[in-house]
């Protein structure tokens, strides 16, 4: 339920979850995009923390991208908010601290739409604050999937193959792959893929179609 409506004039949650390169990223700039076609005021947030492919924009690992606010800390968001934002984006929504939920449920309650992405599970396959709260809360939840490098499947785990053991650090290729709940170990693991060769194969097909 990715587009349903309550009207014009109320406020509600919508929360997007999924392994790392599932597609949340994707799916949140679809709904923004379509906010814009009916012509609601948008805004868009991310934490500063996640600077991978850009400092400013809201990216995907397609490098579909939509203009963002990067900010510290949820609660700037009733800073920056302009009178007339009908509909607000947050990405990322794992890197921010528990206040999340307060804010974005004052959000509702002043009338926004707010949708947000963010990780349900962590590298070690644990709920990821504040997440599942959100989850919770939201009028609207959907779980995306990812492919699983190792056999195809869905994949709804983020697996680490590089770095050491904190909740939070920030890649791509680079330290995660996606994987199904078979193929997902808790742990560092060994790449499945080599993600240049992979991304140097991906750009070679594209520019011989
Ligand atoms: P998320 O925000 O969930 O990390 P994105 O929306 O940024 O995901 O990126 C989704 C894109 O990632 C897909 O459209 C696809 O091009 C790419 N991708 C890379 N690896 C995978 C994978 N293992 N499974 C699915 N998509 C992948
Ligand atoms: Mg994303």
């Amino acid at each position: 339920m990715s587009d349903f409506s309550y009207g014009h004039s109320r406020g509600w949650i919508e929360v997007i979850v999924g392994s790392m390169f599932s597609g949340k990223t994707e799916e949140l700039i679809r709904r923004l995009r379509r906010a814009e076609f009916a012509r609601l005021q948008i805004q868009v947030f991310k934490p500063i923390i996640d600077n991978r492919y850009s400092d400013m924009a809201v990216t995907s690992h397609d490098l579909t991208k939509i203009d963002s606010l990067p900010i510290q800390k949820a609660t700037e968001i009733f800073t920056y908010i302009k009178p007339g934002t009908k509909v607000v984006g947050i990405d990322e929504g794992q890197f921010f601290e528990d206040d999340l939920v307060e804010v974005v449920q004052g959000l509702a309650a002043q009338g926004v739409r707010v949708i947000i992405a963010g990780l349900d599970t962590d590298w070690q396959g644990k709920p990821f604050d504040p997440m599942p709260t959100l989850m919770a809360i939201a009028e609207s939840v959907s779980k995306q999937h990812a492919v699983c490098v190792v056999c195809g499947s869905s994949a709804s785990r983020t697996q680490r193959t590089a770095g050491g053991d904190s909740q939070v650090l920030v890649g791509t290729h680079d330290a995660y792959e996606a994987r199904c709940r078979h193929h997902f170990k808790p742990e560092v693991d060994q790449p499945t893929l080599d993600w240049k060769l992979q991304r140097e194969a991906m750009v070679e097909n594209h520019l011989e179609a």
